[in-house]
């Protein structure tokens, strides 16, 4: 909250910038529907608009929006042909997309499977596959967008531990990707990439929401007052490392019994693939692979009753971790993304039942919204076109 107040100036510098937060959701808009979601007159919206198009931060098209009602056609931020390549990164997978600077789609959503060993490796992907875009779109300037799977610094632009990686060591991204392709590089992690797509591309504004995933390990980011919480060690594993049996198995931050060993896939796959290995014949002596995430999904929905229970109790392990956050924060929407989402409604109700426990919701006096728990709706192109928005936020901090 300002503490200050604020002098005419401060008003019309505040102003312009959410005329032009509005116009980066919308994409394109006219005055009328400025005017209603900004709760400004029409008057005032239009004294706005005349001055960000003199600054030639927006343009205006004599396309109409309404078939009905006042003409004045629609305004847009002004782009200068710049496309962001978006990409989601990991020592397994690169998921990509080229938007241009409105991160409207440029291309088709690609995945590219890579198995490096080094970070030299996998640098050397990310390259490659920036040559590849700048071949096919000649002639556009690109810049990288980058979600790093993770613990990541995006003030150093530093991938710092890549808990998937064969490697420990850390990556300066930012630094040896921007010379080595002359270009300009932002970067955030996994989580923070899905709370941007959420923050930006959901239905209706939203002021205070958490995204979760839960994949590999357990991530997680919080949008508070519309703003990314990213806290001070850049961490996306709050949640997955929050202590949830002081006697369990060690984590790999060095402690016992996080969420992580219970409730991710990782800990799953390792679990499931113990129980193979104990259900070898005595005179076997091979040593059984970890199952895949979608062996493990198809067993749950198979109905193989030692993975069904190993599930669920990951989901409750989940759900309680939720509900302790719920608690601190007052955060109402919680949406789940990452592949554990496909073992469905069981395990998403079970979730759900412990987090359901909230002792707030169940108060009358004063309505407090019930807590929405429930699965991310936004396609994969669409999460991964989510770290194109640090450019937008970058953009947007510029004019404070
Ligand atoms: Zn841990």
């Amino acid at each position: 909250m300002q503490s200050k107040g604020l002098n005419n100036q401060r008003v019309r510098q505040y102003n312009k910038k959410v005329m032009m937060t509005l116009l980066y959701r919308e994409k394109t808009a006219s005055k009328s529907t400025l005017a209603r979601l900004s709760q400004l007159s029409i008057p005032a919206v239009g004294k706005i608009l005349a001055d960000l198009q003199s600054e030639g931060r927006i343009s205006h098209s004599a396309v109409n929006l309404h078939t009905r009602g006042l003409g004045g056609g629609s305004y847009q931020v002004a782009v200068d042909g710049t496309c962001i390549l978006c990409m989601n990164v990991s020592p397994y997978r690169i998921e990509s997309i080229l938007t241009d600077s409105l991160i409207t789609p440029q291309s088709p959503f690609q995945l590219t499977e890579i198995a490096v060993k080094t970070p030299e490796a996998l640098l050397a992907q990310i390259e490659k596959l920036f040559h590849g875009y700048r071949k096919t779109y000649r002639d556009v300037p690109i810049k990288l967008a980058l979600s790093v799977h993770g613990q990541v610094n995006p003030t150093t632009g530093v991938s710092q531990n890549m808990p998937q990686a064969p490697w420990n060591s850390a990556i300066e991204m930012k630094y040896l990707l921007e010379e080595r392709l002359n270009t300009e590089l932002l970067l955030d992690n996994d989580c923070v990439m899905l709370a941007l797509a959420e923050k930006w591309q959901h239905q209706h504004e939203q002021h205070d929401f958490c995204v979760i995933n839960v994949d590999y390990g357990i991530g997680s980011s919080f949008v508070i007052n519309q703003q990314i919480y990213r806290g001070t060690l850049f961490g996306s594993g709050q949640i997955g490392h929050a202590i949830i049996d002081p006697d369990g198995s060690l984590c790999s931050c060095g402690r016992h019994g996080c969420l992580e060993t219970v409730a991710s896939l990782s800990a799953m796959k390792n679990q499931a693939r113990g129980w193979l290995m104990a259900q070898r014949p005595a005179n076997d002596e091979t040593v059984p692979r970890t199952p895949s995430t979608q062996e493990l999904i198809d067993r749950y929905h198979q109905g193989d009753p030692a993975v069904r229970a190993m599930v669920m109790r990951a989901a409750r392990a989940l759900g309680l971790s939720l509900y302790n956050f719920l608690n601190i924060l007052n955060i109402n929407h919680i949406y789940l993304y990452g592949r554990s989402c496909g073992f469905g409604d069981a395990w998403l109700n079970t979730v759900r039942e412990q987090t359901g426990l909230n002792p707030f919701d169940r108060t009358d006096s004063v309505k407090i919204m019930a807590t929405h728990v429930g699965l991310g709706t936004l396609s994969r192109a669409q999460q991964i076109m989510g770290i194109g928005y640090l450019y937008v936020e970058h953009a947007l901090e510029q004019m404070a």
